[in-house]
Protein backbone atom coordinates (compact mmCIF):
# COMPACT_ATOMS: atom_id res chain seq x y z
CA UNK A 1 0.00 0.00 0.00
CA UNK A 2 1.75 3.91 -0.94
CA UNK A 3 2.46 4.97 2.33
CA UNK A 4 4.29 8.07 0.29
CA UNK A 5 3.20 11.62 1.46
CA UNK A 6 0.89 12.36 -1.23
CA UNK A 7 -2.02 14.10 -0.69
CA UNK A 8 -5.54 13.05 -0.03
CA UNK A 9 -6.36 14.46 -3.24
CA UNK A 10 -3.90 11.89 -5.15
CA UNK A 11 -4.39 9.39 -3.05
CA UNK A 12 -7.80 8.91 -4.38
CA UNK A 13 -6.26 8.15 -7.65
CA UNK A 14 -2.85 6.85 -6.86
CA UNK A 15 -2.92 3.77 -4.40
CA UNK A 16 -2.61 0.10 -4.11
CA UNK A 17 -5.39 -0.76 -6.27
CA UNK A 18 -4.45 1.91 -9.40
CA UNK A 19 -3.42 -1.28 -11.31
CA UNK A 20 -4.58 -4.55 -11.67
CA UNK A 21 -1.54 -6.79 -10.81
CA UNK A 22 -2.09 -9.41 -13.25
CA UNK A 23 -3.24 -6.94 -16.19
CA UNK A 24 -2.40 -3.66 -16.08
CA UNK A 25 -5.88 -2.50 -15.85
CA UNK A 26 -6.69 0.48 -14.44
CA UNK A 27 -10.05 -0.14 -13.12
CA UNK A 28 -10.29 -2.89 -10.60
CA UNK A 29 -11.59 -5.98 -12.01
CA UNK A 30 -14.90 -7.27 -11.13
CA UNK A 31 -14.56 -11.22 -9.26
CA UNK A 32 -18.35 -12.62 -9.54
CA UNK A 33 -16.77 -15.57 -8.04
CA UNK A 34 -18.78 -17.25 -4.36
CA UNK A 35 -16.21 -19.71 -4.26
CA UNK A 36 -12.19 -20.24 -4.95
CA UNK A 37 -10.65 -23.66 -5.99
CA UNK A 38 -7.88 -24.60 -3.56
CA UNK A 39 -4.78 -25.68 -5.45
CA UNK A 40 -3.42 -27.69 -2.09
CA UNK A 41 -5.22 -30.41 -0.34
CA UNK A 42 -4.22 -29.47 3.10
CA UNK A 43 -2.86 -25.69 1.99
CA UNK A 44 -5.67 -23.27 1.44
CA UNK A 45 -5.48 -19.68 -0.43
CA UNK A 46 -6.05 -16.20 0.73
CA UNK A 47 -10.06 -16.62 -0.40
CA UNK A 48 -12.37 -19.40 0.21
CA UNK A 49 -15.67 -18.34 0.21
CA UNK A 50 -17.03 -14.60 -1.30
CA UNK A 51 -18.71 -13.68 1.97
CA UNK A 52 -15.75 -13.94 4.28
CA UNK A 53 -13.24 -12.40 1.47
CA UNK A 54 -13.55 -10.96 -2.16
CA UNK A 55 -10.64 -9.47 -4.05
CA UNK A 56 -12.91 -6.65 -5.29
CA UNK A 57 -14.39 -6.10 -1.82
CA UNK A 58 -10.73 -6.26 -0.25
CA UNK A 59 -10.09 -3.43 -2.93
CA UNK A 60 -12.91 -1.35 -1.64
CA UNK A 61 -11.96 -1.92 2.18
CA UNK A 62 -8.25 -1.62 1.94
CA UNK A 63 -8.44 2.19 -0.09
CA UNK A 64 -10.96 3.33 2.74
CA UNK A 65 -8.93 2.17 5.37
CA UNK A 66 -6.28 4.25 4.01
CA UNK A 67 -8.06 6.93 3.10
CA UNK A 68 -9.30 7.19 7.26
CA UNK A 69 -5.89 6.39 8.55
CA UNK A 70 -7.38 3.00 9.66
CA UNK A 71 -5.50 -0.39 9.55
CA UNK A 72 -8.82 -2.39 8.20
CA UNK A 73 -11.89 -1.50 6.91
CA UNK A 74 -14.92 -3.11 6.11
CA UNK A 75 -17.74 -2.72 3.27
CA UNK A 76 -21.35 -3.78 4.08
CA UNK A 77 -24.57 -3.94 2.31
CA UNK A 78 -25.48 -0.31 3.86
CA UNK A 79 -24.73 2.26 6.07
CA UNK A 80 -27.41 0.65 8.32
CA UNK A 81 -25.90 -2.61 7.95
CA UNK A 82 -22.20 -1.31 8.56
CA UNK A 83 -24.03 0.38 11.59
CA UNK A 84 -25.75 -1.91 13.37
CA UNK A 85 -22.98 -4.52 12.46
CA UNK A 86 -20.56 -2.53 14.73
CA UNK A 87 -23.23 -2.26 17.75
CA UNK A 88 -22.75 -5.98 17.61
CA UNK A 89 -19.49 -5.54 19.69
CA UNK A 90 -21.89 -5.28 22.56
CA UNK A 91 -23.52 -7.42 24.54
CA UNK A 92 -26.66 -7.81 27.25
CA UNK A 93 -26.94 -5.49 29.87
CA UNK A 94 -24.07 -3.04 27.86
CA UNK A 95 -25.14 1.08 28.00
CA UNK A 96 -24.92 2.95 24.75
CA UNK A 97 -24.21 6.96 25.14
CA UNK A 98 -25.66 9.08 21.82
CA UNK A 99 -26.00 11.69 19.60
CA UNK A 100 -29.75 13.20 20.32
CA UNK A 101 -29.88 13.94 17.08
CA UNK A 102 -28.54 10.68 15.65
CA UNK A 103 -29.53 9.28 11.88
CA UNK A 104 -33.08 8.20 12.34
CA UNK A 105 -32.22 4.83 11.37
CA UNK A 106 -29.50 4.50 13.60
CA UNK A 107 -32.14 6.05 16.72
CA UNK A 108 -34.48 2.95 15.68
CA UNK A 109 -31.92 0.64 15.33
CA UNK A 110 -30.61 1.76 19.26
CA UNK A 111 -33.98 2.11 20.55
CA UNK A 112 -36.14 -0.51 18.98
CA UNK A 113 -33.80 -3.68 17.84
CA UNK A 114 -31.24 -2.95 21.07
CA UNK A 115 -32.96 -2.81 23.12
CA UNK A 116 -34.86 -5.51 22.96
CA UNK A 117 -31.39 -7.43 23.68
CA UNK A 118 -30.89 -6.07 27.01
CA UNK A 119 -28.27 -2.93 25.84
CA UNK A 120 -29.28 -0.29 27.65
CA UNK A 121 -29.09 3.74 25.78
CA UNK A 122 -29.31 7.37 26.58
CA UNK A 123 -29.37 10.81 24.52
CA UNK A 124 -27.25 13.39 25.25
CA UNK A 125 -26.63 16.85 23.43
CA UNK A 126 -23.28 15.48 22.39
CA UNK A 127 -22.05 19.12 21.76
CA UNK A 128 -22.55 19.54 25.92
CA UNK A 129 -19.67 18.08 27.68
CA UNK A 130 -20.72 18.48 30.89
CA UNK A 131 -24.15 16.15 30.01
CA UNK A 132 -21.76 13.48 28.08
CA UNK A 133 -19.74 13.44 31.28
CA UNK A 134 -22.64 12.86 33.78
CA UNK A 135 -24.19 10.28 31.08
CA UNK A 136 -21.61 7.95 31.52
CA UNK A 137 -23.20 4.97 33.80
CA UNK A 138 -21.07 1.82 35.57
CA UNK A 139 -21.81 -0.01 32.32
CA UNK A 140 -21.09 2.27 29.54
CA UNK A 141 -19.30 0.78 26.61
CA UNK A 142 -19.65 2.60 23.95
CA UNK A 143 -20.45 6.68 23.04
CA UNK A 144 -21.73 7.13 19.53
CA UNK A 145 -20.99 10.81 17.91
CA UNK A 146 -22.41 11.58 14.36
CA UNK A 147 -20.69 14.99 13.91
CA UNK A 148 -21.78 17.71 12.34
CA UNK A 149 -25.34 15.86 13.59
CA UNK A 150 -28.10 14.92 11.17
CA UNK A 151 -30.32 17.50 10.40
CA UNK A 152 -29.45 20.04 12.69
CA UNK A 153 -25.40 20.66 11.58
CA UNK A 154 -24.76 20.72 15.26
CA UNK A 155 -20.50 19.76 16.31
CA UNK A 156 -19.60 17.75 18.74
CA UNK A 157 -15.76 18.44 20.16
CA UNK A 158 -14.93 14.61 19.17
CA UNK A 159 -11.51 15.00 21.25
CA UNK A 160 -12.97 15.90 24.37
CA UNK A 161 -15.54 13.19 23.68
CA UNK A 162 -13.00 10.73 23.06
CA UNK A 163 -10.75 11.78 26.50
CA UNK A 164 -14.08 11.02 28.33
CA UNK A 165 -14.71 7.52 27.22
CA UNK A 166 -11.34 6.94 27.48
CA UNK A 167 -11.29 7.77 31.10
CA UNK A 168 -14.43 5.82 31.51
CA UNK A 169 -12.74 2.84 29.47
CA UNK A 170 -15.67 3.08 26.78
CA UNK A 171 -14.76 2.96 22.51
CA UNK A 172 -16.06 5.41 20.43
CA UNK A 173 -18.11 5.46 17.28
CA UNK A 174 -18.34 8.15 14.82
CA UNK A 175 -21.11 7.91 12.12
CA UNK A 176 -18.60 10.30 9.38
CA UNK A 177 -20.74 10.44 6.34
CA UNK A 178 -21.07 13.90 6.28
CA UNK A 179 -17.71 14.84 6.24
CA UNK A 180 -15.60 12.11 4.61
CA UNK A 181 -12.38 11.31 5.18
CA UNK A 182 -11.50 14.23 2.74
CA UNK A 183 -12.92 16.57 5.44
CA UNK A 184 -12.53 14.77 8.89
CA UNK A 185 -10.24 11.81 10.40
CA UNK A 186 -11.90 10.45 13.31
CA UNK A 187 -9.13 7.55 14.16
CA UNK A 188 -6.59 10.23 13.93
CA UNK A 189 -8.60 12.33 17.07
CA UNK A 190 -8.64 8.78 18.66
CA UNK A 191 -12.04 7.30 18.42
CA UNK A 192 -12.19 3.59 17.43
CA UNK A 193 -14.62 2.69 14.78
CA UNK A 194 -15.53 5.38 11.97
CA UNK A 195 -18.75 4.62 10.12
CA UNK A 196 -20.53 5.61 7.26
CA UNK A 197 -23.39 5.48 4.70
CA UNK A 198 -21.18 5.17 1.56
CA UNK A 199 -24.69 5.66 -0.19
CA UNK A 200 -23.89 9.48 0.15
CA UNK A 201 -20.83 11.57 -0.75
CA UNK A 202 -17.90 8.57 -1.30
CA UNK A 203 -19.81 6.86 -3.80
CA UNK A 204 -21.71 10.04 -4.75
CA UNK A 205 -24.23 9.21 -7.28
CA UNK A 206 -27.21 8.05 -5.60
CA UNK A 207 -26.67 4.89 -7.54
CA UNK A 208 -25.63 2.42 -4.93
CA UNK A 209 -26.27 1.94 -1.17
CA UNK A 210 -23.19 1.02 0.84
CA UNK A 211 -21.99 1.12 4.04
CA UNK A 212 -18.43 1.20 5.52
CA UNK A 213 -16.79 0.86 9.27
CA UNK A 214 -13.06 1.48 10.01
CA UNK A 215 -10.58 0.32 12.49
CA UNK A 216 -7.36 1.56 13.37
CA UNK A 217 -6.85 -1.12 16.54
CA UNK A 218 -6.12 -4.35 15.71
CA UNK A 219 -8.36 -6.18 18.40
CA UNK A 220 -10.68 -4.42 17.33
CA UNK A 221 -10.28 -5.02 13.46
CA UNK A 222 -10.33 -8.68 14.15
CA UNK A 223 -13.92 -8.59 16.00
CA UNK A 224 -15.23 -6.73 13.42
CA UNK A 225 -13.85 -8.92 10.97
CA UNK A 226 -15.30 -12.10 12.80
CA UNK A 227 -18.99 -10.07 13.02
CA UNK A 228 -19.00 -8.94 9.28
CA UNK A 229 -18.57 -12.97 8.26
CA UNK A 230 -20.83 -14.17 11.08
CA UNK A 231 -23.35 -11.48 10.29
CA UNK A 232 -23.12 -11.82 6.81
CA UNK A 233 -24.56 -8.29 5.89
CA UNK A 234 -21.52 -7.59 3.42
CA UNK A 235 -21.26 -5.30 -0.20
CA UNK A 236 -21.88 -7.21 -3.32
CA UNK A 237 -19.15 -6.90 -6.07
CA UNK A 238 -20.76 -4.78 -8.46
CA UNK A 239 -21.72 -2.35 -5.76
CA UNK A 240 -18.09 -2.43 -4.02
CA UNK A 241 -16.98 -1.44 -7.73
CA UNK A 242 -19.21 1.64 -7.74
CA UNK A 243 -18.32 2.96 -4.37
CA UNK A 244 -14.22 3.00 -5.52
CA UNK A 245 -15.52 4.52 -9.23
CA UNK A 246 -17.14 7.00 -7.36
CA UNK A 247 -14.02 7.64 -4.76
CA UNK A 248 -12.31 8.57 -7.50
CA UNK A 249 -13.94 12.12 -7.97
CA UNK A 250 -14.53 13.24 -3.89
CA UNK A 251 -12.07 15.43 -4.30
CA UNK A 252 -13.59 17.67 -7.09
CA UNK A 253 -17.19 17.21 -5.95
CA UNK A 254 -17.19 17.81 -2.31
CA UNK A 255 -14.99 20.78 -2.60
CA UNK A 256 -16.96 22.50 -5.62
CA UNK A 257 -20.60 21.18 -3.50
CA UNK A 258 -18.66 22.78 -0.31
CA UNK A 259 -18.35 26.17 -1.76
CA UNK A 260 -21.84 26.50 -2.90
CA UNK A 261 -23.27 25.50 -0.22
CA UNK A 262 -21.37 28.39 1.53
CA UNK A 263 -22.73 30.52 -0.87
CA UNK A 264 -26.46 29.29 -0.56
CA UNK A 265 -26.63 29.05 3.14
CA UNK A 266 -25.26 33.18 2.67
CA UNK A 267 -28.25 33.79 0.67
CA UNK A 268 -31.03 32.02 2.53
CA UNK A 269 -29.54 33.85 5.55
CA UNK A 270 -30.54 36.87 3.76
CA UNK A 271 -34.02 35.96 3.21
CA UNK A 272 -36.70 37.53 5.49
CA UNK A 273 -39.09 34.31 5.41
CA UNK A 274 -35.88 32.07 6.45
CA UNK A 275 -35.99 32.14 10.13
CA UNK A 276 -32.98 29.97 10.38
CA UNK A 277 -30.39 28.75 8.80
CA UNK A 278 -28.00 25.47 10.19
CA UNK A 279 -24.51 25.88 8.39
CA UNK A 280 -21.10 24.86 10.60
CA UNK A 281 -19.36 27.43 7.56
CA UNK A 282 -21.32 30.29 9.54
CA UNK A 283 -18.72 32.23 12.01
CA UNK A 284 -21.40 32.48 14.22
CA UNK A 285 -22.64 29.20 14.03
CA UNK A 286 -21.81 27.86 17.45
CA UNK A 287 -19.38 24.73 16.54
CA UNK A 288 -17.81 26.87 14.46
CA UNK A 289 -14.22 27.33 16.21
CA UNK A 290 -14.59 23.11 17.04
CA UNK A 291 -15.45 22.28 13.39
CA UNK A 292 -12.31 24.18 12.12
CA UNK A 293 -10.12 22.83 14.41
CA UNK A 294 -10.94 19.35 13.75
CA UNK A 295 -12.72 19.27 10.55
CA UNK A 296 -11.10 21.09 6.66
CA UNK A 297 -14.73 22.62 5.98
CA UNK A 298 -18.07 22.73 6.85
CA UNK A 299 -19.26 20.24 4.35
CA UNK A 300 -21.90 20.88 1.38
CA UNK A 301 -25.21 20.39 4.07
CA UNK A 302 -27.57 22.70 5.79
CA UNK A 303 -30.78 23.19 6.73
CA UNK A 304 -33.09 25.85 7.22
CA UNK A 305 -36.17 26.17 9.03
CA UNK A 306 -39.68 28.08 7.43
CA UNK A 307 -42.61 29.44 9.13
CA UNK A 308 -44.35 25.57 8.80
CA UNK A 309 -45.37 22.78 6.96
CA UNK A 310 -47.33 25.08 4.79
CA UNK A 311 -44.37 27.30 3.85
CA UNK A 312 -42.31 23.85 3.36
CA UNK A 313 -45.12 22.19 1.34
CA UNK A 314 -44.74 25.88 -1.25
CA UNK A 315 -41.38 26.01 -1.19
CA UNK A 316 -41.11 22.25 -2.88
CA UNK A 317 -44.11 22.58 -4.95
CA UNK A 318 -42.00 25.94 -6.89
CA UNK A 319 -38.06 24.41 -6.98
CA UNK A 320 -37.09 23.05 -10.31
CA UNK A 321 -33.52 22.38 -9.65
CA UNK A 322 -33.68 19.93 -6.38
CA UNK A 323 -35.05 16.72 -6.05
CA UNK A 324 -37.28 16.16 -3.16
CA UNK A 325 -36.07 13.20 -1.50
CA UNK A 326 -34.23 11.51 1.04
CA UNK A 327 -30.77 10.55 1.16
CA UNK A 328 -27.44 13.41 0.66
CA UNK A 329 -24.01 13.95 -0.70
CA UNK A 330 -25.01 13.31 -4.32
CA UNK A 331 -24.06 14.82 -8.02
CA UNK A 332 -27.89 16.42 -7.86
CA UNK A 333 -29.07 18.50 -5.49
CA UNK A 334 -31.46 16.85 -2.75
CA UNK A 335 -33.91 18.82 -0.77
CA UNK A 336 -35.36 16.98 2.00
CA UNK A 337 -38.35 17.15 4.64
CA UNK A 338 -37.03 15.38 7.91
CA UNK A 339 -40.11 15.50 9.82
CA UNK A 340 -41.45 13.10 7.18
CA UNK A 341 -38.45 11.44 5.87
CA UNK A 342 -34.92 10.76 7.76
CA UNK A 343 -36.61 11.42 11.23
CA UNK A 344 -40.27 9.70 10.51
CA UNK A 345 -39.35 6.99 12.56
CA UNK A 346 -38.51 9.16 15.40
CA UNK A 347 -41.87 10.32 17.50
CA UNK A 348 -43.51 14.24 16.43
CA UNK A 349 -41.83 14.86 20.20
CA UNK A 350 -38.66 13.22 20.46
CA UNK A 351 -38.13 15.38 16.78
CA UNK A 352 -39.22 18.27 18.26
CA UNK A 353 -36.97 18.57 21.38
CA UNK A 354 -34.43 18.30 19.34
CA UNK A 355 -34.93 21.12 16.89
CA UNK A 356 -36.53 19.31 13.89
CA UNK A 357 -39.79 21.35 13.99
CA UNK A 358 -42.08 21.00 10.98
CA UNK A 359 -40.50 23.71 8.91
CA UNK A 360 -37.16 22.33 8.87
CA UNK A 361 -35.78 21.09 5.83
CA UNK A 362 -32.04 20.12 4.68
CA UNK A 363 -30.70 20.85 1.67
CA UNK A 364 -27.29 18.47 0.42
CA UNK A 365 -25.81 20.72 -2.43
CA UNK A 366 -25.00 19.03 -5.42
CA UNK A 367 -22.75 20.07 -8.88
CA UNK A 368 -25.70 22.35 -10.43
CA UNK A 369 -24.10 26.15 -10.89
CA UNK A 370 -24.40 27.93 -7.54
CA UNK A 371 -25.97 31.08 -9.36
CA UNK A 372 -28.60 28.69 -10.61
CA UNK A 373 -29.45 27.00 -7.72
CA UNK A 374 -29.68 30.28 -5.62
CA UNK A 375 -32.14 31.80 -8.05
CA UNK A 376 -34.34 28.60 -8.00
CA UNK A 377 -34.52 28.47 -4.26
CA UNK A 378 -35.08 32.58 -4.28
CA UNK A 379 -38.19 32.73 -7.01
CA UNK A 380 -39.38 29.94 -4.64
CA UNK A 381 -39.55 31.94 -1.39
CA UNK A 382 -40.60 34.84 -3.34
CA UNK A 383 -44.04 32.40 -4.31
CA UNK A 384 -44.31 31.46 -0.79
CA UNK A 385 -43.98 35.58 0.46
CA UNK A 386 -46.87 35.95 -2.15
CA UNK A 387 -48.89 33.32 -0.59
CA UNK A 388 -48.48 34.68 2.88
CA UNK A 389 -48.95 37.93 1.94
CA UNK A 390 -52.25 37.32 0.59
CA UNK A 391 -53.41 35.59 3.71
CA UNK A 392 -52.42 38.56 5.80
CA UNK A 393 -52.99 41.76 3.26
C1 LIG B 1 -27.99 7.63 5.14
C2 LIG B 1 -27.30 7.67 6.44
C3 LIG B 1 -27.14 6.51 7.21
C4 LIG B 1 -27.71 5.16 6.77
O1 LIG B 1 -27.06 4.67 5.65
P1 LIG B 1 -27.77 3.72 4.55
O2 LIG B 1 -26.71 3.55 3.53
O3 LIG B 1 -28.99 4.44 4.06
O4 LIG B 1 -28.14 2.46 5.26
C5 LIG B 1 -26.45 6.61 8.40
N1 LIG B 1 -25.95 7.79 8.83
C6 LIG B 1 -26.10 8.92 8.13
C7 LIG B 1 -25.54 10.19 8.67
C8 LIG B 1 -26.77 8.90 6.92
O5 LIG B 1 -26.95 10.04 6.24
Amino acid sequence: MSREPYSFQTKLLHNAFKTDKETGGVSVPIHHSSTFHQFEFDQFGKYDYSRSGNPTREALEETIAELEGGTRGFAFSSGMAAISTAFMLLQQGDHVLISEDVYGGTYRMVTEVLSRFGVEYTFVDMTDLNEVATSIKNNTRVIYMETPSNPLLKITDIEAVVKLAKANGCYTFLDNTFMTPLLQKPLELGVDVVLHSATKFLAGHSDVVAGLAIVKRKDLAEKLAFLQNSFGSILGVQDCWLVLRGLKTLHVRLKEASESAYKIASFLKSQKLVEDVYYPGFTFHNGYSTQVRQAEGPGAVLSFKLKNEDAVRQLIQHTKIPVFAVSLGAVETILSYPAKMSHASMPKKEREKRGISDGLLRLSVGLENATDLIEDLGQAINKIQLASNKITG
